[in-house]
């Protein structure tokens, strides 16, 4: 064998691996050292051999010349992505915010209009409403379930449909495939935002999405390290359209927060599958207590979207799920839900999802604490609510915790 074929490690993967194979397999091939785990370039500019070499790579954005643009490590997660959602391409960005602002930047224009869901992310609703607005940018916000309120939404200018499901808290889910269609009768893109149950269990773009966006801060990274976000989609948008942009931008990912979350992403499918039927099991001890009204979660039966949500998300529910506490007044559900959370010893009392560490959360006061009780009452996010984000402690380790509170309420 001769010396340069010795360097190559291996020929590139066979077509037709499953989305478990290459959420480990895919990534740039290895240095020359052949390393067995992907490698974390953490340099910010790269060597060139000669003038005329580097004229040709600043050419060509697909080179490696500045990691503003491009860095070894980012590339091999944007990779993994593209292949485990099954689109063309993808590219990462610092944060799951950063990801729509550079959707927002890519596809609109002063004079363009908007629909979104009305239960998306908090931030989400403020980018839209608040800055893309500064820029001429309308935004109408519709219900996420109701599809002839979409419809009803629809202007000459209408250039983006935005939705996200399940949202939070409430795990309501909209119909992908169904507001693919009317997007593109009206001319307009459909992006998806697919961080709550991430490709291993719904891949928006098989459903006629044009692009898919993430916050990989979530179950990608899935042990609450690092901030991540990605778009992904057809060269055409990702290649031609967003790259262009980030590069000028900058809302360029950190390539050790790419390394961590391309490390995640290789037991995603297994963390995603495991939370699922944990949140599962706690949600239906919850529905058994008799202190707690309600149970939102999308594997439940009694959830008003359960067909759609097993059908576009491969049968599992994800790891959020919320809860009303029964009381008579809004000050008595939310000193219960207080007590309740406070009585906690094993879950974090925090705002994030998707860890393997349960998390414990109060929407009216942290996520939606910025509405105002009108808004919130409209959005159904009540005093007595409360979000669980289920991670991989021991099941009965999760009930014992919320018993705790639940068996010592006054209101009891
Ligand atoms: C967290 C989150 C975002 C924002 O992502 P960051 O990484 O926090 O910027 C967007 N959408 C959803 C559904 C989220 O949960």
């Amino acid at each position: 064998m001769s010396e340069e074929a010795r360097r190559i490690a291996r020929a590139t993967l066979p077509e037709g691996l499953r989305p478990e194979t290459l959420a480990v397999r895919t990534a740039l091939a290895p240095s020359q050292h052949g390393e067995n785990s992907e490698a974390l370039f953490l340099t910010s500019a790269y060597v060139q051999p000669d003038a005329e070499t580097s004229a040709q790579r600043f050419a060509n954005s697909e080179d490696f010349t500045y990691s503003r643009t491009s860095n070894p490590t980012v590339r091999s997660l944007e990779a993994r992505l593209a292949a485990m959602e099954g689109t063309e391409a993808a590219i990462a960005t610092s944060t799951g915010m950063s990801a729509i602002l550079l959707l927002g930047m890519g596809v609109l224009k002063a004079g363009d209009h908007v629909i979104c869901s009305r239960s998306v992310f908090g931030s989400t609703i403020n980018l839209f409403a608040k800055e893309f607005a500064k820029f001429g940018v309308e935004t109408t916000f519709v219900s996420q379930t109701d599809l002839a309120d979409w419809r009803a939404a629809i202007k000459p200018t209408t250039k983006l449909f935005f939705a996200e499901t399940p949202t939070n808290p409430l795990t309501e889910v909209c119909d992908i495939r169904a507001l693919a269609d009317l997007a593109h009768d009206a001319g307009a893109v459909l992006a998806v935002d697919n961080t709550y149950s991430t490709p291993a269990l719904q891949r928006p773009t098989e459903m006629g999405a044009d692009i898919v966006m993430h916050s990989a801060t979530k179950y990608m990274d899935g042990q609450g390290r690092v901030m991540a976000g990605a778009l992904c989609g057809s060269s055409k948008w990702i290649r031609d359209v967003f790259g262009p942009i980030l590069r000028t931008v900058g809302m360029t990912l950190a390539p050790f927060n790419a390394w961590v979350v391309l490390k995640g992403l290789e037991t995603l499918s297994l963390r995603m599958k495991a939370q699922s039927e944990q949140a599962l099991a706690v949600a239906l001890w919850l529905q058994a207590q008799p202190e707690i009204d309600q149970v939102y979660y999308p594997s439940l039966a009694s959830h008003p979207q359960h067909d759609l949500a097993m059908r576009q998300q491969s049968g599992q529910g994800g790891a959020v799920l919320s809860f009303d506490l029964r009381a008579d007044t809004p000050e008595a559900a939310r000193a219960a839900a207080f007590h309740v959370i406070d009585s906690t010893r094993v879950l974090s009392i925090a705002t994030n999802l998707g860890d393997t560490k349960s998390i414990i959360t109060h929407p009216a006061t942290t996520s939606h604490g910025r509405l105002t009780e009108v808004q919130r009452q409209a959005a159904g996010i009540g005093q007595g609510l409360i979000r669980l984000s289920v991670g991989l402690e021991h099941v009965d380790d999760i009930t014992d915790d919320l018993l705790r509170g639940l068996s010592t309420l006054t209101t009891r």
